[in-house]
């Protein structure tokens, strides 16, 4: 029976961490796996994570089952981070609590499908997981142009799918920083696109797995806001992982918006049967741990403070490489410091990004992607000879 069962190609991320692990050249330099790093090279425990991990040690009484709504504390902490003073507009909004974001997307789009979604659109390129999600729960992942050339955001692209949309359809979008591009849509793109999405059956899903790495937590919410405030019904999946560093804990959380209050009962015990039939209920600890920092005054300033260093730090990041633009041929810079998050693809061929590796120690995605936070005061001029040596 088993023995039906093909290979499936192994990840090549998780290769490219082998392979980086294995290389004895300590001045190597690691641009591939997703995660925020330090100026020192390191994804240290949030301090404020820390402190309301140890309040949990001591007063968790009991590990008794939650539910597949999971923490509705955390849950709840979490809404005017994302929505806004009203966050649940009206009593329109509400969620639970799902294992990372991944989780919520898995969520969003196995709920769309059961409201009758048949497709969701996609713009590409787009983070590695979401075409997979999609047709995995069974639907058509029809795709369009996320970006220019020029790099910047290609909102016609989307605003004709949702103009030309149907019954049936979705759209993913993603709220900010975005993966793999660090391409966001502009303020005045996203009125046109609340606008345009305001007057279609088209359902907006939208990814927001990086709140407070771009341009601050309001700016990378306000777009995802301006959609909520035009549409009667729309999905949003929420990360934790990256802006609490929770990574292995898997902390996201799925939200609904509805037109009428009286319809929130049906969507969320929806997503609730659709939860436990996936994965029962989510882990608690990262969630619990987040409630925590978010209520208590002083580990939410020292969050919000360490997320601020965090997103300086990126910041710094892009401005210095696009200083260096002209200093490699036929690699743009200048455009990276006006994108945002923790990834920017560069326009690298294969060969480029083998000689990267092979002669210069340089890490990164075969799609040219790079993660900025790989970057750091130590190491940014290597970088920038060695994309100058491949691109002579
Ligand atoms: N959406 C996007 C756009 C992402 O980049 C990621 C993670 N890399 C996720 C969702 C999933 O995040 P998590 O690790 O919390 O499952």
């Amino acid at each position: 029976m088993l023995d039906r069962l093909q290979d499936t190609p192994p990840d090549a991320l998780l290769a490219l961490i082998k392979q980086f692990a294995a290389d004895e050249r300590e001045d190597k330099i690691d641009l591939g796996v997703g995660v925020y790093r330090t100026d020192d090279g390191a994804t240290p425990v949030f301090a404020a994570v820390k402190a309301a991990e140890r309040r949990l040690l001591d007063e968790q009484d009991s590990k008794s089952y939650l539910g597949p709504e999971g923490d509705s504390g955390f849950v709840h902490a979490l809404m005017p981070i994302v929505f806004g003073s009203d966050a649940t507009m009206g009593g329109r909004i509400d969620g639970l609590q799902t294992p990372g974001g991944t989780g919520a997307v898995r969520l969003a789009i196995a709920i769309a499908q059961k409201a009758g979604v048949t497709r969701v659109h996609v713009g590409t390129p787009s983070w590695p997981n979401h075409i997979p999600i999609i047709t995995d729960v069974g639907l058509e992942a029809p795709t369009f142009s996320h970006a220019k050339a020029d790099g910047s955001a290609d909102a016609d692209a989307l605003l004709q799918i949702i103009r030309a949309g149907r019954e049936g359809d979705a759209v993913l979008i993603h709220a900010c920083c975005h993966n793999p591009t660090g391409i966001d849509y502009s303020p005045e793109q996203w009125d046109e696109i609340a606008e345009a999405l305001s007057t279609s059956p088209v359902l907006p899903i939208i990814d927001i797995a990086y709140q407070g790495l771009g341009e601050g937590l309001e700016e990378d919410a306000a777009g995802l806001r301006k959609v909520l405030a035009r549409v009667p019904y729309a999905l949003v999946a929420y990360s934790c992982d990256k802006n609490f560093g929770l990574y292995r804990d898997r902390v996201g959380a799925f939200y609904a918006k509805v037109a009428e209050p009286a319809q929130l009962g049906a969507a969320l015990s929806n997503a609730a049967a659709l939860a436990r039939a996936n994965w029962s209920m989510p882990p608690d600890h990262g969630g619990a741990v987040v409630r925590i920092a978010l209520r208590d005054e002083e580990m939410r300033q020292t969050w919000l403070d360490e997320l601020t260093g965090m997103r300086e730090r990126l910041r710094w990041v892009r401005s210095y490489l696009a200083k260096a633009d002209g200093k490699v041929d036929g690699v743009p810079l200048g455009h990276l410091e006006d994108q945002n998050g923790l990834f920017a693809m560069l326009p690298l061929n294969k060969d480029q990004i083998a000689k990267l590796r092979d002669d210069h120690a340089v890490y990164m995605a075969g799609s040219g992607r790079i993660n900025i936070a790989g970057l750091t005061k130590g190491n940014i001029d290597k970088f920038v000879a060695a994309l100058a040596d491949v691109s002579a």
